[in-house]
């Protein structure tokens, strides 16, 4: 949806001139399920936002509308502390946490739209909380800087909607950067922006159209297993807080001792932790190729250690992996479904595309979503 036509239709809708806020989706090149472990992670903000225009009311209401799914609602900010189970609470939760942060808010009228495709992996939940905090702040004139911001709307996800996500997709959302990726690190939040140069290569996206059940009893299962490998660790070495703390070199001289499957676990997370930091300096090094091996191998480590990957989303890499230019392939965000993230050679990438179509429809029955991307900008205000 052009910004003309979410403009025009705010002021048909709600009779009044907005200001207009935007903030990407994202897709994590490498570093999955290391988030919640005080590891690395290292995203990219996609150049597909979600746009909110806002004016203010004179009351405590609050009326949204998204144009996705065609369908208004409305809530008191008098009224605001619980989730409605509603696709609102997105946004409902973004103003209570404000709201209990300090910031008194007036009632609003936004108008949402986006381009983040939802439900898929990519973060429209993140797109849409840090979208709409910039428009309720905007209102008061007040600006929150980044980290803190990214901490709220982080808040906002954990507590009022109830979903236990890391700070990865609010942080990256707000702080992205054209022709650059996001190394972070989740403990500290200290951040660097490395150039990820897009004149040789794309990040293709490739959403497998599935999701199974499975996912949300898993991660709260891995996240146990990897407590109970820092639990056990701790014994020896009391000094380590997560598996972060742990190196390869000294996991090795333990992992006997723990139970087989949390032995795995742990190998993955402290692996991971290894191969992002590896990534960023190949990266740095404009190294693609092997940035690329990294990302294969974090696949990998999440197909056999974690076990979180799934039949499709193995399809969809080994798929990718045999088209020519294909420099990496790997599964992204939480498993079990939802998108793999891939380094193509930039000459190959309208064949890769048109193959894995084919290709991963003709094996799965599914027609796949793809989405070549470049780096983007991070959340901001869009001048009219
Ligand atoms: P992801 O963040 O990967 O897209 P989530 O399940 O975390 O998936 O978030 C998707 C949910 O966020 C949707 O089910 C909906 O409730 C809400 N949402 C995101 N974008 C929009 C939008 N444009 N309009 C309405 N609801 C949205
Ligand atoms: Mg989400």
């Amino acid at each position: 949806m052009h910004i003309e036509t979410i403009v025009s239709e705010f002021k048909a809708r709600y009779h009044a001139t907005p200001r207009l806020f935007k903030a990407p989706g994202r897709v994590n090149l490498i570093g999955e399920h290391t988030d919640y472990n005080d590891g690395f992670v290292f995203p990219m903000a996609l150049d597909r936002y979600t746009h909110v225009a806002v004016a203010p009311r004179a009351d405590r209401r609050v009326d949204v509308y998204s144009a996705n799914l065609k369908e208004e609602f409305s809530f008191s900010l008098d009224n605001n502390e619980h989730a409605q189970h509603h696709w609102s609470d997105y946004i409902a939760g973004m103003a209570h946490v404000l709201e209990k942060a300090g910031y008194a808010l007036p009632g609003a009228m936004l108008y949402i739209h986006s381009d983040v495709p939802v439900g898929s992996g990519l973060s429209s939940s993140a797109a849409l909380e840090v979208s709409s905090a910039l428009a309720f702040l905007s209102l008061i004139s007040q600006i929150i800087p980044g980290p803190e911001l990214a901490r709220l709307a982080q808040k906002a996800e954990n507590q009022f909607v109830g979903m236990n996500c890391g700070i990865m997709d609010q942080f990256i959302s707000i702080h992205g950067r054209a022709d650059h990726a996001l190394l972070l690190d989740c403990r500290s939040l200290n951040y660097e922006l490395v150039p990820l140069d897009s004149s040789h290569a794309r990040i293709v996206v490739c959403n497998t159209m599935v999701k199974h059940e499975l996912g949300a009893s898993a991660y709260n299962q891995r996240r146990q297993e990897c407590e109970t490998g820092v639990r056990i660790m701790q014994k020896q070495w009391p000094e380590i807080k997560a598996l972060r703390d742990v190196t390869l070199e000294k996991f090795g001289g333990i992992q006997a001792d723990l139970p087989a499957v949390v032995a795995r676990r742990c190998r993955h997370v402290i692996s991971e932790d290894e191969r992002v930091l590896e990534s960023v300096g190949a990266l740095k090094h404009n190294q693609l190729r092997y940035f690329g091996e990294k990302m294969n191998a974090s696949h990998d480590s999440l197909r056999d250690d974690y076990q979180v990957s799934c039949d499709e989303l193995d399809q969809m890499v080994e798929i990718a992996r045999a088209q020519p230019g294909c420099m990496g392939a790997r599964m992204t965000g939480g498993g079990f479904g939802g998108c793999t993230v891939n380094l193509v050679e930039l000459e190959q990438v309208e064949a890769f595309c048109a193959n894995v179509e084919k290709m991963y429809q003709q094996r799965t029955g599914h027609k796949p979503q793809i989405y070549v991307s470049v780096p983007s900008q991070g959340a901001g205000e869009k001048i009219l």
